[in-house]
């Protein structure tokens, strides 16, 4: 019932040959080993989209750009914050952006990959089985959950998420996972700047301010993106997140 879909050499020579080229231009180091597990994964990821909905894009070039360089952006890997060792958490990980590339390029810190979806989960499990990923959890369930459990809630030094909803949804799905000094980064496209306008009430709730907003481009496309840098400053109060569902039908604008 399912066709398989391989990208044969010389698509996979391309997928390499972009990130290479991305990861020059972001400055950022890329070890054969890392090419190698990138590549794994990458290949790994298009066949699985034969079978069940990860992503829309499964063009090398885009892959590589829109996947894997888009996660490993030089503003959030090299923010003065991140230095050392750091329990990381990336919320509707989906296909595991940024979230997985990053635990792959930083095995000192531990990741914890979140998502409501189960397939997706087992796929990310899959990969991490097979990469032999010692840094790395894979947690199925809704944030909404997730940030009320005691050994997870304020226990991230970072948390991430692209793609997931508008800002002041996110934030309530987000912050309770932060640790009161850690840092939640918002990974937007292009329009990001005008999210945080609506993001003041969630913000002042949720016990976070705006550390920075950085509007950037990918390297390669010149696409624009934003990531929102929030920084937590008090105790997210135990009322958030609210239960499943309340958030996206009532978020705190
Ligand atoms: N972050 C990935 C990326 O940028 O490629 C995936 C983005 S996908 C559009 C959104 C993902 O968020 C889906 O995999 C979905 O299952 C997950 N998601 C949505 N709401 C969620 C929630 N409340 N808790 C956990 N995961 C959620």
């Amino acid at each position: 019932t399912s066709k398989m879909i391989d990208w044969n050499s010389d698509q996979v020579a391309l997928f390499q040959e972009q990130l290479r080229q991305g990861m020059a231009l972001w400055d950022l180091p890329l070890t054969p080993s890392l090419e190698q597990t990138y590549t794994a994964y990458a290949i790994k990821l298009v066949q699985t989209n034969a079978q069940m909905n990860l992503t829309a894009i499964t063009d090398p070039a885009g892959v590589a750009e829109k996947h894997f360089v888009d996660s490993l952006s030089p503003f959030l890997l090299q923010l003065p914050q991140l230095d050392g060792m750091l329990r990381i958490a990336d919320v509707g990980t989906g296909a595991g952006f940024p979230g997985l590339p990053i635990a792959m390029a930083r095995p000192q810190w531990n990741c914890v990959l979140m998502d409501s979806l189960q397939k997706r989960c087992r796929f990310l499990s899959d990969i991490v089985m097979e990469q032999g990923l010692k840094n790395v959890e894979v947690l199925h369930g809704r944030a909404e959950d997730i940030g009320q459990q005691l050994q997870q809630r304020e226990k991230f030094n970072l948390v991430l998420s692209r793609a997931v909803a508008r800002l002041p949804l996110l934030l309530e799905l987000c912050l309770p996972l932060v640790k009161v000094g850690g840092l939640f980064i918002a990974l937007k496209g292009s329009d990001g700047p005008a999210e945080v306008e609506e993001s003041r009430k969630a913000l002042s709730v949720l016990g976070g301010v705006i550390d920075h907003v950085k509007e950037m481009r990918l390297p390669i496309s010149q696409d624009g993106r934003t990531l929102i840098v929030v920084r937590k400053t008090k105790g997210t109060p135990k009322a958030y997140p609210r239960k499943a569902g309340t958030p996206s039908r009532n978020p705190l604008i």
